[in-house]
This record gives structure tokens, sequence and C-alpha cells, in this order.
């Protein structure tokens, strides 16, 4: 007989996938994993709920890097905090200025009477969501990858799903946690548009004739020389646009890494280290000499910003019922850092929200109007919080992005006069903190 001294993987999870789930979540980003274990640290039994992801490993894009007050409250629930404020950088302050002249500073200290975390949490995403998937892991959930749904349908006792290769799966809960381009949304007929225009936000030619905005480029970099901490944890308006500069928790063994994010050309997709450097010196508004040098840029993107709320947070189909949580079921620009913040908050909410009616759910062919009942407050108390966001982002951004000499003259004399009242300090901090 011959052995291999191969090693062979267990099984791919997604072979072990059940045929039947009282909750079924696709997405495994930040927003479908803090849900997974919300349901499961509010009583749910893990072997209730299948949660699936089409990556068969987590994204390593540059996409938020801070968690608001608020949102640490949360997932100190979940005993998650822990672990990640050991492993980010506490910010107590986020300057925006015009060039070296601070405009208004959010001061998250004035908040320590109502939290015991009056900081931002910074922290890439991609270690948010290490630490989230580690957690359900603890909690006896792993996640099903690569696994993507493509189909589903309503069915008298739930609803069933079908993946990619043809596999189908039955659940009464359907939660779409997939992100912006969610096909559990626009499989279940769910509209999402922008609040405020109605516009579809993927028409991008629409988008153009009406906000005509250039992207934002996003890019986390090493310097080649030290780069002085007054440069850091600030928010430029320059000539250009946006510029932002942040500075990431230390890796072993790897120079300090940043993050920046500046408006780049329309059009641009790729997103060379040129270009970070030009808009990190019109951001500054330093000279060439003066502008802190880039070595190397570990991963950069360019995208557009774009504004929709779902019409519904949650429909019955069939038997069983569909619920959007995250980016599926709103999106905005990332200024203020608020979109991951409301996702996980939503989710932990909707964990709680299904712990406790899944007793009744499990002895009923299809779900009870009890359910039904706690899937509308939940909506009804969540999507005006969404709403209230995308407007805020949006004033926030065209605010930011103004580049009319005379109209930034007068922006940056009115945010100076705003940054001298005392409270300005802890109003912008209270905004962004969630709380
Ligand atoms: C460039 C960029 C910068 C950002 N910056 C910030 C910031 O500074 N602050 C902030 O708070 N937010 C920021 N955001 C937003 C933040 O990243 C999102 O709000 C957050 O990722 C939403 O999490 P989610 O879990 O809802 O969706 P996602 O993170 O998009 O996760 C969705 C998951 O679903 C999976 N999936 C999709 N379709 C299927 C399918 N059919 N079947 C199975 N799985 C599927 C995907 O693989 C993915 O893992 C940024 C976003 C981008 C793109």
């Amino acid at each position: 007989m011959v052995y291999s001294l191969r090693y062979h993987p267990p099984p791919l999870p997604s072979l072990m996938t059940p045929d039947s789930t009282t909750i079924l979540i696709v997405g495994a980003g930040p927003t479908g994993l803090a849900c997974a274990i919300s349901l499961v640290t509010n009583g749910v039994n893990p072997q209730d709920i299948a949660i699936i992801d089409a990556q068969a490993q987590g994204l390593n894009l540059s996409r938020a890097i801070a968690i608001h007050a608020k949102t640490v409250e949360e997932l100190e629930t979940l005993g998650c905090s822990e672990k990640l404020l050991s492993q980010g950088i506490f910010n107590h302050v986020m300057r925006f200025c015009a060039g070296r002249t601070v405009l208004l500073t959010a001061d998250f200290p004035t908040l320590a009477a109502r939290t015991r975390y009056p900081f931002t949490l910074t922290i890439a995403q991609t270690d948010t969501e290490r630490v989230l998937e580690e957690r359900l892991l603890e909690l006896g959930v792993s996640v099903h990858r690569p696994l993507r749904l493509v189909d589903l349908k309503g069915i008298s006792d739930g609803i069933e799903v079908t993946f990619e290769g043809g596999r189908t799966m039955k659940t009464k809960f359907l939660i779409g946690a997939d992100g912006s381009r969610s096909m559990v949304r626009s499989l279940s007929g769910i509209l999402y548009r922008d609040p405020i225009s109605g516009e579809d936000p993927y028409n991008d030619a629409a988008r153009a004739r009406s906000h005509q905005e250039k992207p934002l480029a996003l890019g986390d970099v090493h310097f080649s020389g030290d780069v002085p901490s007054s440069l850091s944890n600030r928010v430029y308006l320059g000539p250009r646009g946006l510029l932002l500069v942040v500075r990431l928790p230390d890796k072993p063994n790897s120079k300090p890494i940043y993050r920046l994010g500046c408006t780049v050309e329309p059009g641009t997709k790729d997103v060379s280290k040129e270009m970070l450097q030009d808009g990190l010196r019109v951001g500054l508004e330093l000279s060439e000499h003066d502008t802190p040098k880039i070595e190397s840029v570990m991963t950069a993107s360019a995208f557009h910003v774009r504004y929709a709320l779902a019409d519904q947070f949650y429909r019955s189909l069939g038997g069983g019922a569909v619920v959007l949580v995250g980016d599926a079921a709103h999106i905005h620009s990332p200024a203020g850092g608020q979109g991951m913040n409301l996702g996980i908050r939503d989710s932990i909410q909707l964990g709680r929200v299904l712990a406790n009616v899944i007793p009744e759910t499990k002895s009923n062919d299809t779900i009870p109007a009890v359910a039904l009942e706690a899937l509308e407050r939940y909506s009804v108390e969540r999507r005006p919080l969404a709403l209230q966001v995308i407007k805020m982002t949006k004033t926030l951004t065209r605010i930011v992005l103004i580049e009319n000499t005379f109209i930034r003259t007068v922006r940056n004399i009115v945010l100076w006069a705003l940054g001298r009242i005392p409270s300005s300090g802890k109003a912008l901090a209270l905004k962004l903190s969630g709380l």
C-alpha cells in the first residue's frame, strides 16, 4: 500500500453545508459576522444558523478604518471589544484643516461623561473582520466559503435559495448582508435608490449629470522618512477637494502604515503611487520638497461615492422573511466613517430582535405574526437612522468637495468661526460617535 505524505485539507465547508436552516446569513463581511455573533450571544443555538460567503477568504482592501464609540459599546455586548481595542489605536481628536490652519476639531474626550470609549478606534476593516470571524468560530459557527447565492424563491414553509453549482438550502429567515450590490435584495424585488434624488446608485451616467463628483482614491502606504505627527489624523479641505491622512496600527516587522484618501480625476480606475503623492502635496498645500515622500503602496483603489437606501428593510416571501443589513440596506459617502459602523449596529440589533422570536418560529411551519411585527418594529427604528446618516454624509461630502476658490474661502472662514465656539468640538464628536 502506498501512503501519500501530502496534506489532505479537510472537506470544503460547502460540502458540509446543511440542506435546511432556520437563519441563513448571506455575506460574511462585518455586518453578516456581527449579526451571527449577536444571534448566538442572545441565545440562538449555533446549529440554527448558517452563514455563507462567496469569497474564499476575507477581502484585503482599503476600506473602513474607524470604529466609533457607540459601535465599540455594542461590540462589547458580543465579547469582541477587548481584542479590537488591544489591536487598534485610540484617536482622541480628528482635525479638519485648510493647509496648516485647523478649522474645526472633533474632540472625543468631551464625550467621557457619556461613554467609556471617548475616542475613535482606528483599525483596518480586514482586522475588524478577522476578530469578528474568530469570535464567531469560538461560539461554534464557521463561515461556509466559497459559496455564492445565485437564486432564491418563496416556498410554502420558508425560502429556498440556490447556490452556484446548483445546490439548494431551505431557510425561514434569509438575511442579506451581501453588500451594496446585494443579490438577496435584487432577487427579492426590493428597490434600492437614492432616497433624496430617487436615482439608481449604479446608473453612472445619471450620477455624472447630476453630481459630477470626482472619485475618491484610497491607499495604504509606507513613507520613506518620518511623517510629522502633526500632519496625521487630519482631513484636509484642499484646493482639489479632500485629503485624509491617518496612521494605522503598526504591523509586526513593518514600517508605519498610513491611510491616504484623496479626490482624483473622473475616470480614474487604477490608483498609482504618483497619484497619491500628488493628492498629498495638493491637499497639504506644501511644496514638492516639503511633502513627505511615499515609499510604497500596499493596497489602493478608487471608487465613486454612491447613496442609496432600500425601500424596505424586510419583506415576507413565501413562508419566510428576507431582511437586509449593512450596505445591502444603505450606502453613502465614507465621510465621517459611518458606513461600517451603522451596518454593525443594525446587525447587532437584528440579532437581538430575531433571537426573541426564534423559539416561536421553530414551532411553526411559516413565520408567525409576532416575528413579522418584530421585524416591522426593527425596520421602523433602523431605516430612519440610515436616512439621517445618508443626509448627513451627503451634506458633509458636498461641503468638503467644494473647489471654487471663492466659495472655499467663505466655507473655510465659516468653519474656522464655528471651530472657535467652545461647544463645537463636542457637538462634532457626538455626531460622529453614534452616541
Ligand atoms: C473604498 C471604500 C472605503 C470605505 N471607507 C469606509 C470608512 O472609512 N468608514 C466606514 O465606516 N465605512 C467605509 N466603507 C464602507 C464599509 O466598507 C462598508 O460599509 C462595509 O464593508 C459594509 O459591510 P457589509 O458587511 O454590509 O458588506 P461587505 O463588506 O460588502 O460584505 C459583503 C459580503 O458579502 C459577500 N457576498 C456578496 N454577494 C454574495 C453572494 N451572492 N453570495 C454569497 N456571498 C456574497 C461578499 O463576498 C462580502 O464578503 C468603505 C467602503 C469602500 C468600498
